[in-house]
Order: C-alpha cells, then structure tokens, then sequence
C-alpha cells in the first residue's frame, strides 16, 4: 500500500511538472507573437513633486493586453522575457514607446515633463550602448538632459560586469538619469551609489506601506543618507494622505501611488496633464 501511493505521488508531481513546463513553452510562443502582433501597452503614472504639487515625471509600465486572458501583468510575463531573451526587443519596444509619448507631451502640454523607464538588467547586459535601438531614438529627439531616467534594481550594481559599467557610463554621459527602483530591499552600499552616479532612489513600497511603524525608521535613515549625497527621493506606493503628510515631513522630494493615480493607458492620464494645475488632485 505504501508503495503504491508513493507512485501516485510520483505521478501526480510528474503531471503537475508536465503541465507546469507546458504553460510555460505555451506562454513562450505567445510572448514572441505578442510582440509581432502589437498586444503590448504602455500605460503611464505620474510621479508628483511634493514641492510644487506638479506633476513631473511619468513612469513607463508595461502591459499584455492578451486577446483572451485580459491583462497580464508584468510581474508575470517580464521574467519569462528575461529568461528568453525577449526582454530586449520588448524592452527597445517600450522605451521608443515611451520617448515618442514624451515628445508628443512635451510639445502639447508641458516642455518640462521627463520619463521614467525600467530597465531589466538583462537589457543591461546583453547589449552594446551603441546597438541600443531606443538610445538611439532618445538621441534624435535632443531632448536636454535629465529628460530620461532609467530605473534598476540594486542587484545589477552589485555584481555588475564590464559591459553593464560601460553601458552606465555611458547614459550617465548621454544625459539619462539612473534611479535604483524598489530601494532598501536588495543589497545597497554607499559606495555603489556614487560610483554609479545614482540621481534617485525610489523607496520600495513595502517602507511606504509601514510608515506607522519601522518604516518610519528607514524612510527616515533613507531621505537622509540621498539628500547628504545629493540624490533625489521618490517615495512608490503612496496610497493616502496620511503616508504623504509623513513623506512631507520627512523632506521626501517626489511621490508616486493610487493617491494621485494608477498607471493608465494615454488617453486616461493624458487627462491629468490637461487639468490645470489649480484642479489638480491637491497634492
Ligand atoms: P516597479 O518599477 O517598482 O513599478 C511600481 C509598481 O507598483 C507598478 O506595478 C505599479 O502599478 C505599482 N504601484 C504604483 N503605485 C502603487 C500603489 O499606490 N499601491 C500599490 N499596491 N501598487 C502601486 P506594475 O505596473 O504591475 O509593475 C510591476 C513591476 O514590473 C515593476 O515594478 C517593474 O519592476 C516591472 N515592469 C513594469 N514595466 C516594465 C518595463 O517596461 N520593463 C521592465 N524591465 N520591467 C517593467
Ligand atoms: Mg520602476
Ligand atoms: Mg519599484
Ligand atoms: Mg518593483
């Protein structure tokens, strides 16, 4: 008896693993055709100067409107995408996306607006700075500098390769910005952030969430440690007035969540760009 149901263990793991690596090839297939049919969406969220109230800056974050799942999220597919390769031509894909959107809103609302791109380190690594189709749509644009920033995680930095150094270099030298995404939850050292030329550090949500509680603490120990070394702030995943008064208080510089808005398709934030700044959401 125990024998047998030791092989239908056996059996059932062996299905569940088969219909795993199925759904997984499955999804594979329909993110190359993903692609090559166009069912990837930049939807927009503003990032919003605690100073001024204003608007300024969007980040760029994908979606896959799949014709008959709906939306799927990149937490799920952008790890496929790495792991294929795929990620490059996806992410050249947003990036042009992105720049020609900031163009077109700079010329019809507002000249100073930026964009914020994510950057997944496989980007990073397996492409030269001067194969990189989207720097050189950024550079046809003359944007001045400070136009784009690219966001990337803490992990990229801590191993980083030669390639991965230059390429930063280089866009540091090209006039893009670099903010480390989701801070304090991977590994950081100070060093690290200079040596890199970070402009921002965006403090991960998880801190924001618990600003009653211990993320006080880091929020503090974070805003502090940026502003002595010149770096700007961005609080992710302010959702109510009471985390934004804190971030205030704090000295936060800019913030981004459900408070002022989710990301957005175009045509939906383009409303907030519209809006005059007096009919702003008051933050
Ligand atoms: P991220 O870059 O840290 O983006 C912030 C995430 O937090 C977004 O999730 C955003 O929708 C969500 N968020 C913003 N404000 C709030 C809030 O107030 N409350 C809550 N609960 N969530 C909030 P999203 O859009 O699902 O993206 C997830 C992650 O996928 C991103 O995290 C980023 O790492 C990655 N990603 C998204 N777009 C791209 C892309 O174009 N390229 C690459 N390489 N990665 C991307
Ligand atoms: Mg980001
Ligand atoms: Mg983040
Ligand atoms: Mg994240």
């Amino acid at each position: 008896a125990v024998k047998n149901s030791g092989r239908k263990s056996f059996r059932y793991y062996s299905r569940a693993l088969h219909d795993a690596i199925h759904a997984r090839l499955r999804m594979i297939r329909n993110l190359r055709k993903a692609l090559e049919e166009n069912q990837f969406e930049v939807y927009y969220q503003p990032i919003v100067s605690l100073k001024t109230g204003h608007i300024t800056r969007m980040e760029a974050l994908v979606r896959w409107i799949h014709p008959t799942q709906g939306i799927i999220s990149p937490d799920i597919f952008i790890p496929l995408a790495e792991d294929t390769g795929l990620i490059v031509p996806i992410g050249n894909w947003i990036a042009n996306q992105a720049i020609k959107q900031l163009s077109y809103w700079r010329k019809k609302y507002n000249p100073e607006l930026k964009m914020a791109i994510n950057l997944s380190p496989v980007q990073l690594r397996s492409q030269e700075f001067d194969d990189i189709s989207w720097i050189q749509t950024l550079q046809r644009e003359g944007f001045h500098s400070g136009a784009i920033t690219i966001e990337i995680t803490e992990g990229l930095l801590l191993n980083s390769e030669t390639r991965v150094n230059h390429n930063l270099k280089m866009m540091h030298q090209a006039g893009i910005q670099i903010a480390i995404d989701d801070f304090g939850t991977g590994y950081s050292s100070l060093a690290y952030l200079r040596k890199f030329n970070i402009d921002f550090l965006k403090i991960d949500r998880s801190f924001v969430e618990d600003l009653q509680g211990v993320g006080y603490e880091l929020c503090t120990a974070i805003i502090a440690m940026a502003h002595s070394l010149g770096l700007g702030v961005i609080a992710e995943g302010v959702e109510t007035e009471e985390q934004k008064k804190l971030l205030i208080e704090l000295g936060c510089d800019y913030i981004q969540g459900y408070l002022y808005s989710k990301p957005l398709p175009v045509a939906e934030i383009e409303k907030l760009l519209i809006l005059p700044m007096h009919d702003n959401h008051s933050v």
